[in-house]
């Protein structure tokens, strides 16, 4: 009897492109010297159908797919995409039909589900006596459950991104003998909906573009980020394609730093903020890393019991029914592309947790699974920060009205996603009414009491970070608390 055929097996997770993929170049170097391999992704339905995950995430992982099976098709490869509760499914009857050497996978900072599927792999694999080889697509060190300095981390950092990018894989050989017969998902995906659209190609061209072009309009990326008229455009808008991986961070990085000696003048500041923002996702991939309790527990345990829950408010928030029209126009944008800018996510957090008082874990689904780019690493940390759920730093408490009136003084931005309001003048668009008018809701809020109630949900001691007129200004701030509100200033929320 002939003994099975033995392969090299890569399995894609969150890294669904052919550039940088340490996995990939492995397998296509085996190949190269004669052995055979498979690319595989399994549509894992049980994660599916968590409520962090999305129809439209699946849409745009789908698009990565249908990209990158055209591509490795190329080389020779094609890509075994399939349908299951779990990986482990897939992965134990291509165990059972093949003689399986090596698992490649890269190294993934994923949320609880993602994690203890990765263990049970792990241990599938160690059970048939495979051995499995992690790359790093991230700057982030395993196994820690303190997070290392910071420093430390920094370094390892640097590091990362002073090694080569890995070439394009070149080479493939296929098994033989057909795998097994697996379920596969459909790869349909809907053209209406407002979404970015997924895939390496997309991804390489909205790069070029946002270097090129992008972030240099209207005031720039550095300025511009805030803006809710200006960010979808000045952005990178990188941030999906970083989550699922159809475009490496170092790749970005690389970019960014041989970029920028061609930028004009003054573009600097901007690559240079874009950058450095990159190493903020490394920085809060590592923290959860270490710190993956994170997704369920308070960082400061003394915040644990500091909200409660109000259903109704909660799905006025959710639907973008508050009353408060800025709150109303971002959460309705964010419903519809998929996307807000940083300032707008930190306000929309900011409001549920000091003007409704609602606990952060039970609003976290709804955003994890309408933002296209969930990250668990940035999510939670985010999350937590913007909550005021962990140590130390200043709570960031956004007062709605005085954001509405800075970030959107014309109200375009308010009559785009809010057209009962579309008629009202500049003056009145960022008004909260005790009353509903035009079909628009009155405030959850009473709008006198606002403030009152957002500062009285914060931790006592604690100065509020974006205080209206009437509070305390941030120039009453004493200059060693004021640092800390440096908006490029990363928070270390643990102590110490
Ligand atoms: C409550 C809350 C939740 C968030 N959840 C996520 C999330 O699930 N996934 C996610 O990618 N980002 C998250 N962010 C961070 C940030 O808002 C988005 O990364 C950014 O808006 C994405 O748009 P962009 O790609 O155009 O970003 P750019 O401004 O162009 O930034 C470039 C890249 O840097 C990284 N980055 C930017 N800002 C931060 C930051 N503050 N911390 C860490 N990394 C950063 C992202 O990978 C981003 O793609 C969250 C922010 C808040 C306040």
């Amino acid at each position: 009897m002939r003994g099975r055929e033995r392969i090299t097996l890569v399995w894609l997770k969150r890294d669904l492109r052919l550039h940088d993929h340490g996995p990939l170049v492995e397998a296509s170097r085996k190949c190269a010297d004669g052995e055979r391999a498979i690319a595989v992704y399994v549509k894992e339905t049980d994660y599916w159908a968590t409520d962090k995950a999305s129809e439209e995430q699946w849409e745009f992982v789908a698009e990565c797919l249908l990209h990158l099976s055209g591509d490795l098709e190329k080389i020779g490869c094609r890509l075994l995409i399939t349908e299951a509760s779990s990986a482990e499914i897939t992965l134990k009857a291509l165990f059972a039909h093949y003689e399986v050497t090596e698992l490649l996978c890269h190294q993934e900072t994923g949320n609880h589900w993602t994690f203890e599927r990765d263990k049970k792999v792990f241990r599938l694999c160690l059970e048939h006596g495979i051995k499995v080889r992690e790359f790093l697509q991230n700057a982030v060190i395993r196994g820690k459950n303190r997070p290392p300095e910071k420093a430390v981390h920094q370094q390892f950092w640097r590091g990362w991104l002073s090694q080569k990018q890995s070439e394009n894989p070149t080479f493939w050989r296929d098994p033989v003998t057909v795998p097994p017969r697996c379920a596969e998902p459909k790869l349909i995906t809907s053209s209406s909906s407002l979404r970015q659209r997924g895939g390496e190609k997309l991804a390489l061209e909205l790069m070029e573009g946002f270097f090129s072009r992008r972030c240099m309009l209207h005031g720039g990326y550095r300025i511009e980020m805030g803006s809710p008229l200006h960010g979808d455009e000045t952005c990178s808008r990188l941030s999906p394609h970083f989550s699922w991986g159809s475009l490496s961070t170092r790749h970005a990085a690389h970019t960014a730093m041989r970029r920028g000696a061609s930028l004009v003048r003054g573009s600097i500041i901007h690559r240079n903020s874009f950058h450095r923002r990159l190493r903020w996702r490394d920085h809060f991939l590592q923290k959860f890393e270490s710190l993956s309790w994170m997704e369920f527990r308070c960082i400061n345990p003394a915040s644990e019991t500091l909200r409660g829950w109000n259903e109704k408010w909660y799905e006025r928030w959710s639907l973008g029914m508050t009353g408060y029209p800025f709150i109303d126009a971002c959460m309705r944008s964010l419903n519809a592309t998929n996307w807000l800018n940083f300032r707008a996510r930190a306000m929309l957090v900011s409001f549920a947790s000091y003007a409704l008082n609602l606990d952060w874990r039970r609003f976290a689904p709804h955003l994890a699974r309408t933002f296209l780019d969930y990250e668990p690493g940035i999510h939670y940390s985010q999350l937590q920060m913007q909550s005021g759920t962990t140590f130390g730093s200043i709570p960031r408490i956004y007062n709605p009205i005085k954001q509405s009136v800075e970030k959107d003084p014309d109200g375009e931005f308010i009559r785009r996603w809010v057209p009962e309001l579309r008629n009202l003048s500049k003056e009145l668009i960022h008004l909260p009414s005790d009353i509903s008018r035009h079909g628009y809701p009155a405030a959850v809020i009473s709008p006198p009491s606002l403030w009152r109630v957002m500062r009285s949900n914060g931790p006592k001691s604690a100065l509020p970070r974006h205080a209206p007129k009437t509070g305390r200004s941030p120039a009453s701030i004493p200059r060693s608390q004021r640092r800390k509100t440096n908006l490029d200033q990363l928070d270390l929320f643990l102590p110490g």
